[in-house]
């Protein structure tokens, strides 16, 4: 080895001081708190459920990544797949050529989603996913002569990535209230469905607020149901700490979603490929959305993929148009990615054979007696769970909302635990491949991380 590799290329750069001064600009990151500390941020490798630090400190991955990872890190078979397909097809133009990987990807997503779900469109992100979904729904009303249909409903506390559309229908204001200016046309949403009076501390679905679906007929009653395209809802709201749908919630958007003919989207981008026990939240929930948004987990966050799960009627009715003409002016430079289908493919073997979405199902109940043990500590305002994934909301401090996390998140850095902290709201989503005790040991070094913050 002559070490012409990344190793010698990073061998004297001083990742601190670059740090420090800011020519990496973070995503989704208080960056000048990471500036007075640079040292703790930086993970040199990952293998299983572990990152490591530069000084080989292992931190374990409480969230799989941003809700990505869900096989860990490292795996040899995807390595190896996504060697061999770099060596074989490594890009192929995604306009008017296709490539058989991909092709035969879409047909095992398509095998996996709700009959009638049969037609998927690539993107490279859950963002893109969106603004995709949004798009089609424009088109489908379009087509059908329906054109008036151009709102979009989403949900307060939404989380759809940061699309123009994505953002305009996404429900998290500090998102939004910086480009206010910017937000899409003639957007609405539904009140979300937390209530911690009726909810607090419950385990997988809240008995109380199904009828928070009523909500959907208030806002067409406002709009009138000739002007609103689709509805678009996370089955689980993810990023703001897993708000879980109430019993029948779902159920009830859909039926009112048919009977006024306007198009439902389940952004699955979080729930799809197994993390509620089912490969889909629909299937877990048993609703049939008109089209599924994915990302993340579909390439176990080694390759950015997405894409949109499209029900028949939608995709026959773009079908019906001139036969020579782009039917959808719509698709990406890397629709499709063939590095990012092989490692789709990977994954999704690695799932069947090794059963990990049933794992999935069974370390849930584990999770759910781990985190509710918490109950009792005074810090804690609220625990909740569903599938593999659960969220606990630390009480604020009285001068101070939404200030309780970054220390936490800080305290876990020092303490084996990579964190995701909002406000005061810490989420879990661990690793399929998790072991009881480390479910179990993450607990319990959680226990110990809110003592000591919010004493
Ligand atoms: N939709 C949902 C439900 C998400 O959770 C996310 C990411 N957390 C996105 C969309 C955006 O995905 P990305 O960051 O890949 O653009």
């Amino acid at each position: 080895d002559k070490g012409c590799g990344m190793a010698q290329l990073l061998n004297e750069f001083d990742c601190e001081r670059t740090l420090k001064n800011g020519t990496y600009w973070m995503p989704f990151t208080a960056n000048r708190r990471v500036k007075e500390h640079p040292a703790s941020r930086i993970i040199t490798s990952a293998k299983g459920a572990y990152y490591y630090t530069a000084e080989g400190k292992p931190l374990f991955d409480t969230l799989s990544g941003l809700w990505c990872t869900p096989l860990g890190h490292g795996h040899p078979r995807i390595v190896e797949a996504l060697k061999t397909q770099a060596e074989t097809l490594d890009y192929c133009t995604a306009f008017q050529m296709a490539n058989p990987v991909t092709v035969r990807l879409a047909e095992r997503i398509a095998g996996m989603a709700p009959n009638g779900l049969d037609h998927v469109f690539f993107a490279n992100s859950g963002s893109e996913a969106v603004d995709t979904a949004l798009k089609i729904a424009l088109g489908y009303h379009r087509l059908r002569g329906e054109g008036g249909r151009f709102r979009m409903i989403g949900r307060e506390r939404g989380y759809h990535g940061v699309g123009f559309g994505g953002m305009s229908v996404g429900g998290i204001v500090p998102n939004r209230k910086m480009f206010a200016n910017g937000m899409m046309n003639g957007v609405d949403h539904l009140r979300h469905t937390y209530d911690s009076a009726h909810m607090a501390f419950s385990k997988g679905q809240p008995a109380w607020g199904g009828e928070y679906a009523e909500d959907l007929e208030r806002l067409i009653g406002l709009h009138d149901a000739s002007t609103i395209a689709a509805v678009i809802v996370e089955p689980v709201q993810g990023s703001t700490g897993v708000l879980v749908p109430p019993v029948g919630y779902l159920q009830r958007l859909r039926e009112i979603c048919t009977k006024h003919g306007i198009l439902l989207i389940f952004d699955e981008v979080i729930t799809g490929f197994g993390r509620m026990g089912d490969n889909f939240a629909s299937q877990r929930f048993n609703v049939k959305p008109d089209m599924i948004t994915f990302a993340k987990a579909v390439t176990n966050g080694i390759v950015p993929m997405g894409g949109v799960i499209v029900s028949s009627d939608i995709y026959d009715t773009f079908m019906t148009g001139p036969k020579n003409a782009v039917e959808f002016a719509h698709g990406y430079t890397y629709s499709g990615h063939p590095l990012a289908a092989a490692v789709g493919h990977a994954v999704l073997d690695i799932m069947e054979e090794e059963s990990l979405i049933s794992r999935a199902r069974s370390l849930e109940i584990i999770l759910e007696e781990a985190i509710h043990s918490l109950a009792d500590l005074e810090g804690i305002k609220d625990i909740r769970n569903i599938g593999l994934t659960a969220a606990i909301d630390l009480v604020p401090a009285s001068d101070a909302p939404g200030a309780r996390g970054l220390p936490l998140f800080e305290l876990g850095l020092k303490n084996g635990l990579l964190l995701r902290c909002t406000g005061d709201t810490v989420s879990f989503g661990p690793p399929f491949i998790s072991t009881t005790e480390q479910l179990q040991d993450m607990v319990e070094t959680v226990r110990r991380l809110i003592v000591s913050v919010t004493q």
